[in-house]
């Protein structure tokens, strides 16, 4: 943890809406700029699923362990220095290894399905992690109930989150999402909380088709939401992503892949919307009324980025409360 050095935001509570990769980059630089303990990051488990018998939390997994400072730095997901043992004899037993799991990765989802089996909620049991891993902000799972996101593909199949992104690599295209996959999961009562206790709620950088909107369209949350200021960071800069399958998702529902396109998928929330600084600036006909817009730069590739955009956005939600 890096020496608290930003009393502008000492006061200041956020609660973060949060998927993997993008996710984990923005509440890193969050959590560097905070004080410690006011950072809330409600995170999709749309993408959870159950490998070799084991629960397995990408999305939770990716921000804790970049909140810990065990990520590995490569990847952009997983462990540094990871070993590959058990990945290895599971191929020469001709197990199925198209989900790659790591020989310490592995220790943090076997000990996660031993005390969800002893009755633990999957909230208990990432709290006792980060416990473990000396994380001060919390990380909440976004429901304690079963929410796996289904993609419903054009040639007509439905497969799992993990089946469509990992093992058939984002290929199939899309025709629908179904979230929350037909159960009906509440929110985490803590989540709301947090989102009502905060003075800013900021919807990370992340996919918004498949890691946000799981959780807004969770029971109560958009109803609390409406009620918060609340800023997003667009995940697509130039019609592009920098990782993963947003953009090309966007396409596939008929929608050209832009940052403007992140804006009107959020609209009905925002007070403020974050666009990448070598983008055009938009036209004031397509920016909404009560949202204003701000183009900073936006990619993350090391800690200093992840603060720097941290710090930019709070200070420029500052400026734009002590404005109104
Ligand atoms: P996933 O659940 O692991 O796919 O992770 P997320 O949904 O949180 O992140 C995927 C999104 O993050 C993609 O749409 C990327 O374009 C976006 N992303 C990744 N890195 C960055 C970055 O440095 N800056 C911005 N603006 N977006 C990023």
């Amino acid at each position: 943890m890096s020496e608290f050095s930003f009393p502008q935001f000492s006061t200041m509570k956020v609660a973060v809406l949060a998927g993997g990769v993008g996710g984990a980059k923005l509440v890193l630089g969050l959590d560097r700029v905070l004080s410690p303990g006011n950072l809330t990051t409600i995170v999709n488990t749309g993408d959870d699923f159950t490998h070799f018998g084991l629960k397995i939390c990408p999305d939770i997994d990716s921000v804790c362990y970049s909140l810990a400072g065990l990520a590995n730095k490569s990847y952009g997901w997983g462990l540094e220095g990871e070993t590959w043992y058990v990945a290895d004899a599971l191929e020469s037993l001709g197990a199925p290894t198209w989900f790659q799991l790591g020989d310490r990765d592995l220790a943090t989802h076997l000990e996660r399905t031993r005390l969800l089996g002893e009755g633990k909620k999957l909230s208990q049991v990432i709290a006792d992690f980060c416990n473990r891993w000396d994380i001060l902000s919390r990380v909440l799972p976004m429901s304690d109930d079963e929410a796996p996101t289904l993609i419903e593909t054009k040639a007509g199949t439905v497969l799992p989150f993990q089946d469509y992104l990992v093992r058939e690599k984002a290929q199939p295209e899309v025709n629908h999402i179904l979230l929350h996959g037909g159960f009906e999961p509440s929110p985490l009562p803590e989540a709301l909380m947090a989102i009502q206790e905060a003075d800013l709620v900021v919807i990370a950088p992340s996919n918004p088709w498949v890691s946000i909107d799981p959780i807004l369209a969770l029971r109560g949350v958009r109803e609390v939401l409406k009620e918060k200021h609340v800023v997003a960071v667009s995940p697509i800069i130039q019609g592009k992503t920098i990782k993963g399958p947003a953009a090309k998702m966007f396409a596939e529902l008929g929608i050209q892949p832009s940052s403007l396109a992140v804006l009107r998928h959020y609209s009905d929330l925002l007070d403020l919307f974050v666009y990448d600084a070598s983008e055009k600036p938009m036209f004031s006909s397509d920016i909404l009324e009560g949202v204003s817009t701000i183009q900073l730069q936006t990619i993350m590739t090391d800690e200093a980025d992840k603060i720097q955009l941290a710090g930019a956005i709070l200070q420029h939600f500052i400026d734009l409360i002590g404005a109104q």
